[in-house]
């Protein structure tokens, strides 16, 4: 059994303009100690797939269906104060910018302490030394002395192992990281993602890591779900998904990265910009974008504008693409001639 399992979540704002779904259809697994990546560009739903499963999304947002199973337990449907449980002790979040989570009239001690007796039965002095060890963990220089800095005293790479460790005090199960490392620089990113890499590794911690970055993906992760629009597009093994992408969203991603151009050329940017929610496309939504939704001849493809493309097998990914569908489909039947 999966230690976490998503499953056609659908996740709505309830907006004056209308309803905008945030999230469509979105399923997913998560095994014990596994490393997920969820890319995709700004507005793909990233960052919402991630609060939904600790079930922070605030109004207007709500989930309008699915289920999100975490240990065999039910999330969607939880009384807050059974929530509040998990959230922190068993799944725990590092946001994008530490600031979110370090609260700046504390010392890092007295923050960590906090937080360990919100959670468990435990007096200050032990619950200091357990903030200390942690601090140790994240390899902090000096971790005794941190105890007592404020978070504006420490550099932005120091704040992010501060924010792993307290992510770490409650020995929690799964780690969500939503783009741990985007505000800093990036000799001290790849640091920190080394970092998030060896204490998961160490502690069998599951990662959800959400970010832009397919380089930070194929460094941490084992399993890649990109997203576009809402949905997951292609989701498999992070190596078969770097080397051989088989949705042309992710092959646009993977040519647009920097490693991929030729020194001195322009980038390979995909054309045109990630629809809105509120004005997603019909069909495929990213139709408008493609380079494959035309047929031999030229014509615009019916079904790439007008169905939304379900999930194909192709190697060990799955793929949601009419193109993709078209070729696994030829694929097998010129192995298979029918009778
Ligand atoms: Fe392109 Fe059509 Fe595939 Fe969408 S379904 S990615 S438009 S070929
Ligand atoms: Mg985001």
């Amino acid at each position: 059994m999966a230690l976490l399992e998503v499953s056609n979540l659908d996740v709505r704002f309830a907006l004056r303009q209308g309803e905008v779904k945030a999230l469509r259809d979105v399923s997913f697994t998560l095994d014990r100690g596994e490393r997920l990546g969820i890319v995709g560009e700004s507005g793909a739903g990233k960052s919402v797939a991630a609060f939904t499963i600790l079930n922070l999304i605030a109004r207007p947002g709500y989930i309008a269906g699915g289920s999100i199973r975490f240990d065999d337990r039910e999330l969607t449907t939880m009384k807050p104060r059974q929530l509040q449980q998990i959230r922190g002790n068993k799944i725990s979040m590092i946001f994008q910018d530490p600031m979110m989570t370090l609260n700046p009239v504390l010392t890092i001690g007295e923050q960590m302490v906090e937080c360990l007796k919100a959670h468990r039965r435990i007096r200050t002095r032990a619950a200091r030394e357990i903030a200390l060890n942690k601090l140790r963990q994240v390899h902090i220089p000096s971790p005794e002395k941190r105890l007592d800095q404020y978070p504006h005293e420490l550099s932005g790479g120091m704040r992010q192992r501060i924010i792993i460790a307290i992510a770490l005090l409650l020995d929690p199960d799964i780690i969500v990281a939503d783009e741990p490392t985007t505000a800093l620089d990036v000799t001290i990113q790849a640091e920190i993602m080394s970092l998030l890499l060896e204490l998961c590794e160490k502690h069998n911690v599951a990662l959800v890591l959400i970010t832009h970055d397919l380089g930070v993906v194929s460094q941490v992760t084992q399993r890649t779900l990109v997203m576009y629009a809402g949905r997951v597009i292609e989701q498999g093994p992070t190596r078969e998904i770097i080397n051989d992408a088989q949705h042309p969203y992710t092959q646009g991603l993977i040519n647009a990265l920097p490693q991929m151009a030729t020194p001195g050329s322009r980038l390979n940017q995909i054309p045109g910009a990630m629809p809105t929610l509120a004005k997603i496309p019909p069909g495929c939504a990213f139709h408008p974008r493609c380079s494959f939704a035309f047929n031999d001849d030229g014509s615009p493809r019916r079904d790439c504008r007008e169905v939304i493309p379900g999930f194909v097998r192709s190697g060990n990914c799955d793929v949601a693409c009419h193109m993709v569908r078209d070729l696994v489909e030829n694929d097998s039947d010129a192995r298979d001639p029918v009778e």
